[in-house]
């Protein structure tokens, strides 16, 4: 049956009706435009404007160029906000500055060609791989944005195709494709693509492969066709161009199991060098996975699943720490961001003085090593615990009350922080239960982080 042609509930140029769309807008008579089309036609507009503007927006450049700060300053704001991996904060500090310092042209002009220093890190889930990036875009004010592995699939199959990440870099820029350009594209879980050998099924361990080499092509530079609105190309779609020749494109994974791969590479190492140093240094290390993954090297890589010539592209490897108890009281209380400053200035608005006792911060970053997610679960934690008292303090009957201190017993579910007011600061109102327990050391000795 014919299609009746621009009814009055259709969109001109898309064809779908009123139900389908969020918005139709009416022209010349007969004529109407949906939401999504306008959109689409806002992004195409954004980039031809960059067609006819290339000169003016690459002004952008040497501003970061002019800019750029030397290593020991990306990595003095590195320990601002990322708490450890001492080794991982140097050498992105370096790669970074070599990457855009690639784009000068003081280097143009030498004749020699440098590569791309992009990066992989390789590390349990929830040690800082995305906040390191994230830090590192901030503090250059380059775009950034996150993808992950996982949801590519090879062209042709259901899934979202590599240029998506593209796209979102290039709305992070807010279409200004030179300043995308120039962006920071973190992809994470990379170790998922991996064409694992042995008990995966062939299907999936081609279509890894297939996503690598998709990968592949974006990493080591390439002028690449965007559909501005996102989802599978078209081929009546004008696209969006980006080169990725400049971005730099940072990779993460957790790549459990390459401790063990890396133990057996050492393990055949050391035959025929008896007790000779490394080997003694081996056995002593040989259980600790941190060590193991700092062991690691690109035929490991290769091993794990990889594809030899992805690995080619990220020349720098560095892996980060499992985070241990410490590690994440740190990160409650020392980054310029930390959660407990966050509630603290949350409280402060209020006119309340928050506080946690050392007991209380022990107590959270135990509850997350439990879950086993790293510093991830410190924000759920967190709120959990405070969510009664955000709700309780604001009442009326709170009024005057300028101090409330958190303790471990409140992170426990044992007990209700405790609370002072104006005229008698000392006493505790809350209405703690009535236990008396003997007073702990550190729970009189607050810590205000
Ligand atoms: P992943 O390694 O899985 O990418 P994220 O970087 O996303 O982990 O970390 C999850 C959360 O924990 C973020 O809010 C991040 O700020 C915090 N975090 C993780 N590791 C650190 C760290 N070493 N220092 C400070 N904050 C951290």
């Amino acid at each position: 049956m014919a299609k009746k042609k621009n009814s009055p509930d259709e969109c001109s140029f898309c064809g779908r009706d009123n139900d389908q769309v969020e918005r139709l807008i009416s022209g010349p008579p007969g004529t109407y435009i949906c939401n999504e089309c306008v959109d689409v036609c806002s992004s195409l507009l954004h980039s031809n404007d960059r067609d006819g503007a290339d000169e003016e927006t690459q002004g952008a450049v040497p501003d970061l160029l002019k800019d750029l700060p030397s290593p020991s300053q990306i990595k003095a704001h590195l320990d601002e906000y990322i708490i450890g991996q001492e080794r991982t904060k140097r050498i992105i500090s370096v790669a970074v500055y070599n990457h855009y310092k690639r784009l000068s042209n003081n280097y143009k002009n030498s004749g020699i060609e440098l590569e791309k220093s992009n990066i992989l890190l390789l590390g349990p889930t929830g040690c800082g791989k995305t906040a390191i990036a994230r830090c590192l875009a901030k503090l250059l004010n380059v775009p950034f944005a996150i993808g992950d592995a996982t949801t590519i699939t090879e062209a042709g199959y259901v899934g979202e195709d590599v240029e998506n990440l593209l796209l979102r870099l290039i709305q992070s820029a807010d279409f200004e494709i030179a300043q995308a350009e120039m962006g920071i594209l973190y992809i994470d879980e990379i170790d998922k693509i991996g064409r694992s050998g042995g008990n995966v099924s062939i299907t999936r361990d081609v279509s890894g492969e297939g996503v690598q080499q998709s990968l592949l092509k974006l990493i080591e530079g390439t002028v690449s066709n965007v559909p501005p609105a996102g989802g599978r190309k078209h081929p009546e779609q004008k696209y969006l161009q980006i080169n990725t020749q400049n971005i730099l494109f940072i990779c993460g994974g957790a790549f459990s199991g390459m401790g063990e791969i890396v133990r057996r590479r050492l393990g055949d190492g050391v035959v025929g060098f008896t007790l000779d140093g490394e080997e003694t240094e081996a056995s002593l290390n040989e259980n600790d996975e941190s060590w193991l993954l700092a062991q690691v090297r690109p035929e490991d890589l290769i091993e794990f699943g990889l594809i030899p010539e992805f690995v080619g592209r990220l020349p720098v490897v560095t892996t980060l720490d499992e985070l241990n108890e410490d590690a994440l009281i740190n990160i409650l209380t020392q980054p310029a961001n930390a959660l407990v400053k966050q509630y603290q200035v949350l409280f402060d608005m209020d006119g309340i003085q928050l506080d946690f006792t050392q007991d209380a911060l022990i107590a959270i970053a135990a509850r997350a090593m439990e879950r086993k997610t790293g510093a991830r679960a410190l924000r759920s934690i967190m709120e959990e615990v405070m969510l009664d008292i955000m709700f309780d303090l604001p009442d009326h009957s709170n009024k005057g009350i300028v101090s409330c201190t958190i303790t471990e017993d409140v992170v426990l579910g044992t007990g209700k922080p405790v609370l002072s007011n104006k005229e008698l600061s000392s006493k505790a109102t809350s209405s703690a239960k009535t236990k008396k327990t003997p007073p702990r050391k550190s729970a009189t000795k607050s810590k205000r982080a």
